[in-house]
Order: structure tokens, then C-alpha cells, then sequence
């Protein structure tokens, strides 16, 4: 049978299935120990003060959003380029995602065209680090300082990544990542906030427990809340992740250094560019073709029949039939998003592909150009 390759496949050893089956043993499925380990581990990690685990990324940004503020008829800053819970979310708490085309490089939003989308109106900007490469957070904090916005990292894809050495997670107010399990570490599914605040770290773990008072027990429920809460079984493999993120990390990073090696001599092919003073923490590896939509997905038909999973990666969100409903955008709104969204082709990568697996894609791939 011919080989095929996935775009993602998470990477799961012994010490992952030990930690999960563990929990089993005890009488605690859900509320109990592992989360609470988790969230330490993963707090020392990143370097916040704080970190509340959930099920999923999608629910930590809802709870985001909610615990710093941002409500019915507010505008909130953020890029058509990204998977769509990050305005998704947005949209759950009664404001409206504003759009900001995105810089050529990085993919992420571009900080020249932040500030005339700016309005009374204006509450955060939600910063999506795409990839696992962080936007210019730099410039993005003058901004937000200057017209006293909160900001909201949407870091899903970037656990690890650093910008001029600091974490994604630590420039926000708030910042969440997920582990779903294309991420660069899995919990299934799962999420976690993590914040300096801890007013507002409170709040998330009331609201993801039903709104529950924190001194109360079940007795009191003093806001509106959710069932957001992360099993144990999730938590117990969170914790077992996280303790060889390095290694996961280190891993991948030595996949796309193969790939680069194989492309970097194409005139039709642009890899992946890292901007200044950014440490990439490859969660997806994602190149653009110089070729036209149906000519780019031709490609992605036709590596599909040789075994090599491919698909692009992002279509714009404004671009969706229900954001396209809603909200009147059109083609040519955000032109660097759509390009890019046109061009894209995610490559298989995962750990466990090896370096002929790359150059036997990278050839097939160049067959089809
Ligand atoms: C993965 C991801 C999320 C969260 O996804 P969940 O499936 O809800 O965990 C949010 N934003 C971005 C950009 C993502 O890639």
C-alpha cells in the first residue's frame, strides 16, 4: 500500500497513555488535581502569574473577552487571516470583529493600518500570532497604549514563540492558547487563559464552573456562567505535553528546516519567513505558491493523489458565507489576506515524518508546479 501523509498528527508516548490511564485510578474525572497541576506547569512555562484551563481554545477566548470587558455595540481590532474561532469569539459576546489587512511576511496584522479602523467604538484589539510566529507586538502595544486599548493574544497557534525573546502570552491583558490536537501539544481538546490579572483569572474560573462564587462551594452563583471545564483525563496529558514542549517544539523545528532546505530553490515556491526578532514555534508548515486559486488548487488536488495531504491555510474569514451575510464583505477587501488565503499550501508535518518523507513530497510537489 502506498504511503500517505496527514497534514497533522499529534505525538503521543508512554508517558502520555501512563498519565491519562492514572486518573482513572482515582475518583476524580473532572475538578480535581490534574487541572490544577496542569495549569502551574503551564503558567511556569509561559511566565504569567496565572492560567485557567477549559475545553477548548474557542471557550477561552469567549471567557477572554467577557473578563476583560468587552460587550454588546463594542468594535474589536483583529485580522481576516486566522482560524475562525478567534472572531468567532468575538461575535459570541455581542461586538463586532473590525478587520485589519495583514503584513506580506508574517501573515499577522499589520500595525500601519491599526489605527484608521480605529473608533470611539473601539475597545481591544484581538492579536492572532499566526502559524506559531508572533505579530509585531512592538508596535501593536504604542497603539493600544495610545488609544488605551486592552489586548487579547489569541496565541492558539504559538505556544513557545517569542518575540525579541519574550513569550507570545505575556504581552496581552489576557492571552489563550489550545490543544487541539494539530497544535503543537495536545490535551484532545482543551484549552487554557493565562494572564498577570488576577481579578480577571478569577473570573475565568468562575465563569468556565457555571459562574460559581469561589468561597461559596456550589452554593452561590453569582454570574452568568459556562461549562468550560477541562476533565482530568484531558488535564493529566496536558501535563505530560507539557513537560516536553521543548522537545516537541525542537523537533518540528528541524522538520521545516528540511523543507526549507528542499524548496529553497524554487522561483514558483516561497517558504516560510521568519520577521525580525521572532523565535518561530512551527505549529503548521505553510509555504505560498506564485499561481492563481484554481492553478493552487490543482496542486493540492493532485499531491492529494500521491498521498500528501495539503490544504490551504487560511481561507480569510470575511470571506465566509456567514461573515460575507452578515457584515457585506466582499473579494478585494483585505487584498494581503485574500493572497495569501489563494496561495497557501500546508505541508504534512508532524513528528515521526522523516527527511526522505520531506524531500519525497518536496518532489512530488515540484512535479505539479
Ligand atoms: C486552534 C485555534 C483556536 C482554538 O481552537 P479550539 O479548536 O477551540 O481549541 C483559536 N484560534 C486559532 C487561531 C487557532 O488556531
Amino acid at each position: 500500500m502506498k504511503k500517505t501523509y496527514p497534514i497533522a498528527r499529534p505525538f503521543i508516548d508512554e508517558d502520555d497513555k501512563r498519565s491519562v490511564l492514572s486518573v482513572l485510578d482515582t475518583p476524580y474525572l473532572s475538578i480535581g488535581p490534574k487541572v490544577v497541576e496542569f495549569e502551574k506547569k503551564f503558567a511556569d512555562f509561559i511566565g504569567t502569574e496565572h492560567a485557567c484551563a477549559v475545553n477548548s481554545g474557542t471557550a477561552g477566548l469567549h471567557l477572554a473577552l467577557i473578563t476583560i470587558g468587552i460587550g454588546a455595540g463594542d468594535e474589536v481590532i483583529t485580522t481576516p487571516f486566522s482560524f475562525v474561532a478567534s472572531s468567532n469569539a468575538i461575535l459570541y459576546v455581542g461586538a463586532k470583529p473590525v478587520f485589519v489587512d495583514i503584513e506580506p511576511v508574517t501573515f499577522n496584522i499589520d500595525p500601519e493600518k491599526i489605527e484608521s479602523k480605529i473608533t470611539s467604538k473601539t475597545k481591544a484589539i484581538l492579536v492572532v500570532h499566526v502559524f506559531g510566529q508572533t505579530a509585531d507586538m512592538g508596535r501593536i502595544i504604542k497603539i493600544a497604549r495610545k488609544y488605551k486599548l486592552k489586548i487579547i493574544e489569541d496565541a492558539c497557534e504559538s505556544i513557545g514563540a517569542k518575540y525579541h525573546g519574550k513569550k507570545a502570552g505575556t504581552f496581552g491583558n489576557v492571552a489563550v492558547f489550545a490543544f487541539y490536537p494539530n497544535k503543537q501539544m495536545t490535551t484532545g481538546e482543551g484549552g487554557i487563559i493565562v494572564t498577570d490579572n488576577k481579578r480577571i483569572h478569577a473570573l475565568c474560573c468562575s465563569l468556565r464552573n457555571q459562574g460559581r462564587a469561589a468561597n461559596m462551594g456550589w452554593l452561590d452563583h453569582k454570574y452568568l456562567g459556562y461549562n468550560y471545564r477541562l476533565d482530568e483525563m484531558s488535564a493529566a496529558l496536558g501535563v505530560s505535553q507539557i513537560k516536553k514542549i521543548n522537545f516537541l517544539i525542537n523537533k518540528k523545528k528541524e522538520i521545516a528546516g528540511w523543507y526549507n532546505e528542499f524548496l529553497k530553490d524554487s522561483d514558483v515556491i516561497n517558504p516560510p519567513v521568519i520577521g525580525p526578532g521572532r523565535d518561530h514555534s512551527w505549529f503548521v508548515y505553510v509555504i505560498t505558491v506564485n499561481k492563481n486559486r484554481k492553478q493552487r488548487d490543482e496542486i493540492i488536488k493532485n499531491l492529494d493523489k500521491a498521498g500528501v495531504h495539503a490544504k490551504t491555510y487560511f481561507p480569510s474569514i470575511h470571506l465566509f458565507s456567514f461573515y460575507r451575510k452578515s457584515f457585506n464583505f466582499k473579494r478585494g477587501d483585505f487584498p494581503v489576506s485574500e493572497k495569501i488565503s489563494n496561495g497557501s499550501i500546508a505541508l504534512p508535518f508532524y513528528i515521526g515524518i522523516s527527511k526522505d518523507d520531506v524531500k519525497y513530497i518536496c518532489r512530488e510537489l515540484f512535479k505539479m508546479l
